[in-house]
């Protein structure tokens, strides 16, 4: 604590110089509370800190703050004493409380005035305070926002009575306006991140759900809505990826188009929505029968169509074969009768050595191949796989 003379003036020896040594402690500690950081997380720690730069530079032996909260109490948010005394510790552990108008600190809130009592002994204010937890003399002084709201009490204390002067009252009313703003400061800011991060929340919230509509929309148009399949769409998107695959590695892809038999007759004699169960069946089975890195798509009606990426050209018509026979073991019952469907299946295969860009067929093309083939299943008699054969096409 810095040696002081509270009472010096001009006219008495050493006034003078003693005036000069408060007027730097002042401004000392009031230029170490403007350089707080009011962005810390803890009020109460920001409000310690304002209290340890008034006790450092002034000659005052205990400081506190008491937090106006909103059932209207003040709470002792943070005592600090020159010696950290076992009072004190108790003093953090329960807190004292005021209400509004209550004993000294109650009524510096209340009025919104500083109360300053020269000698609390003699205070009727502080009748009900043990003799021994009695300071000699204290200043109240209410701290308030930039608008006008109570905060809380700012207090300094001193053992002996009689013993603050104007110059700490003039003092503590800078004092208590900086650290108005500095805490007005902090809730600002607070509440502004707040208003940012729920912003921030709701709009995350927001870009999730259109990510998530987005993606729906986008699974929606590649996707055929009675069977589940993928659609004519997606077809069109993943087999430019196998033919440029093909190209790259010098891999085999067979391309199948699938066609069920009379099934417009199907339809005719059980209804439509029989004909779309039946549609749903084939699917579901044709999907067990192929690989994840195969493209199978609903191409339209009852016609589907199969890519299998990296198979030569045998394997593809065992595959086709063993699709056709599974699916012709498939059953339905429909008003007491057992119905059946066959598959008709058209096989166009591109070979390994086959040279996309120059002899290779475009997609469309290797699809008539396909259909060709398919016509000619249906002209042999339907329920058969045909190879699409043609030397230049096939690059054999
Ligand atoms: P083919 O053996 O020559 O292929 O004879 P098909 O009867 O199967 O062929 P066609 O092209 O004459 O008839 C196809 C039928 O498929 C006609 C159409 O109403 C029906 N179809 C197409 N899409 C659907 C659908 O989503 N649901 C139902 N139930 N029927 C459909
Ligand atoms: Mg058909
Ligand atoms: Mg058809």
């Amino acid at each position: 604590m810095t040696p002081q003379t509270p009472n010096a003036s001009i006219g008495q020896p050493g006034g003078v110089h003693d005036l000069v040594i408060d007027l730097f402690n002042a401004l000392s500690a009031i230029k170490q509370l403007s350089e707080l950081d009011c962005q810390v997380d803890d009020e109460a720690k920001l409000v310690k800190q304002a209290l340890a730069s008034l006790i450092q530079y002034q000659d005052m032996e205990r400081c506190s703050f008491f937090m106006l909260d909103d059932a209207g109490m003040l709470t002792n948010l943070t005592g600090i004493s020159v010696e950290e005394s076992p009072q004190s510790a108790a003093v953090r552990d329960k807190p004292l409380t005021f209400k509004v108008g209550e004993g000294v600190i109650g009524a510096a809130a209340a009025s919104g005035e500083l109360q300053h009592c020269r000698n609390c002994a003699e205070d009727p204010r502080f009748e009900k305070t043990a003799a021994a937890a009695l300071p000699g003399s204290l200043i109240s002084v209410p701290v308030f926002t930039l608008n006008r709201h109570l905060i809380g009490v700012l207090n300094v204390s001193h053992p002996q009575p009689f013993y603050f002067t104007d110059w700490h009252i003039r003092l503590l009313e800078v004092y208590k306006n900086i650290l108005g703003q500095l805490i007005t400061t902090r809730r600002l800011v607070r509440q502004m991140e707040r208003q940012i991060a729920s912003r921030t929340a709701e709009l995350e919230t927001l870009v999730a759900e259109t990510n998530q509509l987005k993606e729906h929309f986008a699974s929606m148009s590649m996707h055929d809505q009675l069977t589940g399949l993928h659609n004519r769409r997606f077809f069109y998107d993943q087999v430019e990826i196998a033919i440029a695959q093909h190209a790259r590695y010098h891999t085999s892809l067979c391309l199948l188009v699938l066609d069920i038999d009379h099934f417009k007759v199907i339809n005719d004699r059980f209804g439509h929505l029989f004909g779309d169960q039946v549609l749903v069946g084939v699917a579901s089975a044709l999907k067990r029968q192929v690989r994840s890195t195969d493209i199978l798509v609903r191409f339209g009606g009852e016609e589907f169509v199969l890519i299998f990426t990296n198979t030569p050209c045998d394997n593809g018509k065992a595959f086709g074969e063993r699709i056709r026979q599974e699916i012709s073991k498939l059953e339905w019952n429909v008003g007491g009768e057992t119905v059946n469907v066959t598959l008709s299946i058209g096989l166009f295969c591109l070979n390994a050595d086959a040279c996309p860009g120059s002899l290779a067929p475009d997609i469309d093309e290797m699809i008539n191949c396909a259909d060709t083939a398919l016509y000619q299943a249906k002209a042999n008699g339907r329920d058969q796989l045909v190879v699409f054969e043609d030397q230049r096409l096939r690059g054999d």
